[in-house]
């Protein structure tokens, strides 16, 4: 027998796991994957696994390779502007500055968050775990640090981002002469890299590295009985099955708290969807924008700006615009209230597409956050005076709200909760503790 040098051993490959789907809640031998391969529950299709040739080295080039364009970004500029004399240059950090000095600090601190110091954060929190993890023991503070990671991804929307320069970009066409910047190529080939790193990065191989062999025991034994332990729980963030003392008990391999479902789903998902809702309003009544052309124009609300697209003729713009700012939001309100009106009547059909509809409403809402960026830029952009000037409107902080409500609340509904509520199971976590 031949042993694989060290550096090519597929690192964390342990073969079969038991898993728990997190779309669906059924408990199923997850088999070892070959690079490549996809597992998906056998239930409801939900993927559980994407096996990678090279599910660390990858990742790990891919993502030093990111942390060189952000910091390449965040020194340059995006974009110069030029109208009647006057050059006015914009950097990533020109749009937050010009929203807090127009006390908008709230809104600044969103785009800077997004935009820089979480996909910093996630970048360099890998490069952290995947340097390390090649250790012959792996510190334990790895999976923290991982989890962490995992948690800023759902926050890190550089590649919405792209999209808000480029309607900012448009737009501006007819305004203002446009160059573009250093910081646009680096915002471009970052966005390609983060997409590349996201696809090449194996989670589960990360996980199933940093874990202790005493993590995997609840599996072990389930593989070799063949039945699941009563109590047993997959641990939503890191997805070991385990059999957790007490409700909220910490998961023994990333730390966070393990509950069978979702705690106060229901009620949690209500609140933070009518909140959202209660904040639509505002955001597209009052104007989003205010642009003034030599000391004529008017505010326009999220849908006057897409009716400007139209009369101007960009309809590929209008119709991207209407998607993200009118469409996302509302399909996100309806798609959750439908969904928890389904699980509080029990209703038994379609469970396989709502549970699909939940992940697409899960992903989707981040991309909503177009309008907040091009607005944030144009705003930084357009300041020649009596000539033209752009200004962000109050309208523009109600819409962030609701982008950020429904993106909480796609995170606090459980869709296993649709499955448990058609099976006539109610309260799985009551039946838990009483157990
Ligand atoms: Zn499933
Ligand atoms: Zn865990």
């Amino acid at each position: 027998v031949t042993r694989l040098p060290a550096r090519e051993q597929p690192l964390g490959h342990v073969g079969a796991v038991l898993r728990e789907c997190p779309g669906c809640g059924l408990f199923q031998i997850e088999p070892a994957l070959s690079p490549g391969m996809t597992a998906q529950c056998e239930r409801c299709g939900t993927t559980l696994r994407r096996a990678r040739r090279h599910p660390l080295e990858h990742s790990l080039a891919l993502a030093v390779a990111a942390l060189i364009l952000l910091t390449v970004m965040c020194l340059s500029m995006l974009m110069t502007v030029r109208t009647s004399g006057i050059v006015h240059e914009a950097g990533i950090f020109s749009g937050p500055v010009e929203l807090v000095r127009r006390s908008m600090s709230g809104l600044a601190a969103v785009v800077v968050f997004v935009t820089i110091v979480a996909p910093l954060a996630k970048l360099i929190g890998t490069i952290y775990v995947l340097v390390r993890i090649r250790e012959v023991t792996p510190p334990k503070h790895l999976r923290r640090v991982f989890a962490w990671v995992e948690r800023l991804s759902a926050w890190s929307m550089v590649e919405v981002f792209v999209l808000g320069v480029f309607v900012a970009y448009v737009k501006l066409g007819d305004l203002v002469t446009i160059e573009l910047g250093t910081g646009v190529y680096a915002l471009l080939a970052l966005t390609f890299v983060l997409v590349w790193a996201d696809g090449a990065l194996d989670r589960e191989a990360v996980w199933d590295a940093l874990s202790s062999s005493h993590a995997q025991d609840v599996s072990r034994e389930a593989l070799l009985t063949g039945r699941v332990p009563p109590h047993a729980v997959g641990c939503e963030l890191c997805t070991l099955v385990d059999v957790p003392e007490k409700h909220g008990a910490p998961c023994p391999r990333c730390g966070s708290p393990l509950h069978a479902r979702k705690p106060e789903s229901i009620a949690w998902t209500w609140a933070l969807v009518m909140a959202a809702a209660v904040a639509y309003l505002p955001a597209n009544l009052y104007p989003v924008l205010t642009v003034m052309q030599l000391g004529a124009g008017a505010p326009s609300t999220i849908l006057g700006g897409v009716r400007e697209l139209i009369q101007t003729g960009m309809y590929p713009l209008a119709a991207l615009v209407f998607f993200a700012s009118i469409a996302v939001p509302m399909m996100k309100m309806v798609g959750l209230t439908a969904m928890l009106v389904s699980v509080q009547t029990g209703h038994t059909r379609w469970l396989r597409d709502r549970t699909r509809l939940y992940y697409v409403i899960h992903w989707i809402g981040r991309w909503s956050m177009i309008d907040i960026f091009m607005e944030a830029l144009l705003g930084a952009l357009v300041q020649f005076g009596g000539v033209v000037t752009i200004e962000p409107g109050i309208g523009a902080v109600a819409f962030c709200a609701v982008v950020i409500l429904s993106i909480f609340a796609a995170e606090t509904f459980d869709p296993r909760l649709m499955w448990d509520a058609a099976e006539g199971r109610t309260n799985v976590d009551q039946i838990h503790v009483e157990a």
